[in-house]
């Protein structure tokens, strides 16, 4: 009888010191009181690097942590956590995660949104899915058009972390095929090496080569000039400004003038794309360095206002050329124009997505005959994995 109730005693000791037990937090509690109240050297602490360190004073109270034989296991972040093994070893160490495969084909009844979330019951997923076709309009998807998806997701103690990860996806849409491939680099590419995402640039092609000045004199065929008392066209725009204010260059482009030129004095005239040359002319010096042959790019100093020439006063007089013949300058200067770009992968990673096109070409069919096998099912109230072991999960 004793020996039973020994070996009983001597069992349940057993069974406490395997389990680990857990703690919270308590409010107040600094990690070095909590070491010192577990007789673990402060030193440990000391021996950490300062990230290290920095991250351990975000402990929240109430935080959950377990005491497992000699091991306690602190989490700091949905990541990290505090290792520290006996008294002798203290780390940050990765929380594990295990990573979980399902896949899903579906043909759209009526909405696709509404009988993805039925068959899959996962939230993230549909977000995940809108993300790996930034590019594609999904709300297109009408009845009769299919989805196949292969994702992936982490869970840690049960519960999902992130939205899934789409391995590699198909939809058509009217007939149209949209295959989806997630490359090493985790962005979204389609068959050809194509990202789903169009990036929108805005640029300005010709800038102001003074900002924020008052223009004293616009373009016209026709003005009434201060200087010759007599109409005469003004064949540029005038920026009012102090001697000195640098002049930038309205576009990229190589100086094909920079020298005295009548009326305008110093003056630079640029050649630029598409057959435009830009002038600038009453400067008081050019900056240094700049000759003939010189290539700027956009917005570089390429002189200084002045009133050399035949100029009232300090100011700078901008003109744009068309194949020799002036134009309005205001009808290309902060004009802003949007170009879209598409990233392309190239060599190696364009070689490594293709190896991914074909080991999926088989797995897409086998899908779409089997119909998929989503990771979580409903069941009375609550969600089970797949292979039935009740298992509650917070999606
Ligand atoms: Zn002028």
């Amino acid at each position: 009888m004793k020996k039973i109730l020994y070996s009983f005693i001597l069992l349940a000791m057993l069974s406490t010191l395997l389990s680990a037990k857990t703690y919270h937090w308590k409010k107040g509690t600094t990690f070095l009181s909590f070491l010192r109240n577990n007789g673990i050297p402060q030193k440990l602490y000391y021996n950490l690097d300062s990230d290290d360190k920095e991250l351990i004073a975000e402990i929240r109270s109430g935080q959950k942590y377990s005491i497992k034989k000699n091991r306690i296991l602190i989490p700091i972040t949905d990541e990290l956590q505090i290792q520290i093994i006996g008294k002798k070893k203290l780390s940050l160490e990765p929380i594990p995660f295990e990573t979980l495969k399902g896949s899903i084909h579906l043909t759209v009844k009526k909405s696709f949104e509404k009988e993805l979330y039925a068959k899959t019951h996962s939230k993230g997923l549909l977000k995940s899915l809108k993300s790996a076709y930034t590019s594609l309009n999904l709300k297109k998807i009408k009845k009769g058009d299919k989805i196949s998806i292969f994702y992936e997701q982490k869970r840690r103690d049960g519960k999902a972390i992130d939205n899934p990860k789409i391995l590699a996806s198909h939809i058509t849409i009217n007939k149209k095929s949209y295959y989806n491939y997630l490359a090493k680099d985790g962005k979204h590419y389609d068959s050809l090496g194509e990202e789903y995402k169009k990036i929108k640039k805005s640029y300005t092609p010709y800038i102001r080569p003074i900002q924020n000045t008052r223009v004293s004199s616009g373009f016209t065929h026709r003005r009434f000039h201060p200087i010759l008392h007599r109409y005469k066209a003004h064949l540029g725009i005038d920026y009012a400004n102090c001697t000195g204010t640098p002049i930038k260059s309205t576009a990229k482009g190589k100086i094909i003038y920079r020298g005295w030129k009548g009326g305008y004095g110093r003056c630079i005239k640029i050649q630029h794309a598409n057959g435009l040359v830009s002038l600038y002319a009453h400067m008081s010096r050019y900056r240094k360095g700049l000759k003939v042959g010189s290539w700027v790019p956009q917005g570089k100093i390429i002189g200084y206002v002045g009133s050399s020439g035949r100029s009232t006063g300090a100011h700078l007089h901008f003109g744009m050329y068309k194949n020799g013949k002036a134009i309005n300058p205001a009808r290309y200067v902060r004009v802003t124009k949007h170009k879209t770009l598409v990233h392309k992968l190239k060599g190696k990673d364009y070689i490594a997505l293709r190896k991914k096109v074909v080991h999926y070409r088989n797995k897409f069919k086998k899908l779409r005959k089997n119909g998929g096998k989503p990771l979580y099912i409903k069941k009375n109230n609550y969600l089970v994995m797949r292979d039935n072991r009740a298992k509650k999960v917070n999606l």
